[in-house]
């Protein structure tokens, strides 16, 4: 089976085109979202509309699905991050924020062999930013792959007999990890909608369970139209500028 794997797409319609032109359906059999689908981007409901044309195999909430759902419990939101929720309140559709409400949380099972998270397999709202995290993250893994979001950074973190060890693919467009049979995972294929890893091209990755290998991939999108729509929409003006750095 291959699985188009998407995390944060934050309502970045334009990012989530070029993914999907980028990753044409007889490339994947399955689609699966690790959360965030809301949140700092201006198209909410086009997103939720894209994903549910997916038919996806396994969506589950991120913190900025949750926020938008569930305002007063956003305690943790910085100025910026809680306009946007806010924002992305009101803009949504009754039918919308039902689907998002009723998202649910990870972690997941999806096989034998993966488990999917949004932030951390131990607690959905933790960001997994180092070796420490991620050695906490592998102890409480269930399989042996491992795929999270939250931090819209890309890295792999590998657990061998030889200990813990990870690495930040460096990608052109695209990278690819061969699975080790004998060797534990965690990894973040980065973020669609809002990437921070100082390359504004939207993120995503290709996991194919037959060959045992998950590719990351890179696609360039319009930033600009994504960055127009966050002005008209009147969102704070620094989520569209962040876009066109990648932080
Ligand atoms: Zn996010």
């Amino acid at each position: 089976m291959r699985l188009l794997i998407l995390s944060d797409i934050h309502a970045n319609v334009d990012a989530f085109d070029a993914v999907l032109a980028a990753a044409p359906r007889d490339t994947w059999d399955r689609a699966v979202v690790l959360g965030d689908l809301v949140g700092y981007g201006a198209e909410p409901n086009a997103v939720i509309e894209r994903v549910l044309s997916l038919d996806p195999l396994a969506v589950i909430r991120g913190n900025h699905d949750k926020a938008a759902c569930h305002l007063a419990e956003a305690t943790d939101f910085n100025h910026v991050a809680r306009a946007a929720a806010v924002w992305t309140a009101q803009t949504l559709t009754a039918e919308h924020r039902m689907y998002l409400e009723r998202l649910p949380q990870g972690p997941m099972t999806l096989d034998e062999t993966l488990e999917i998270c949004h932030g951390a397999p131990f607690d959905e709202d933790h960001y997994i930013f180092d070796g420490g995290d991620a050695s906490r993250a592998l102890d409480a893994a269930s399989r042996p792959l491992c795929l999270f979001g939250h931090t819209h950074l890309p890295v792999v973190y590998r657990r061998t007999a030889l200990g813990d060890g990870g690495f930040t693919p460096q990608a052109e467009t695209e990278f690819t990890v061969k699975l080790s049979p004998d060797t534990r995972y965690l990894i973040n294929p980065g973020s669609v909608g809002q990437p921070r890893d100082g390359d504004p091209r939207a993120a995503f990755a290709i996991y194919n369970s037959d060959a045992m290998a998950i590719r990351l991939c890179r696609v360039e999108y319009p930033v600009e139209q994504a960055q127009r729509r966050i002005f008209d929409a009147g969102l704070p003006p620094s989520l569209a500028h962040r876009l066109a750095v990648g932080r």
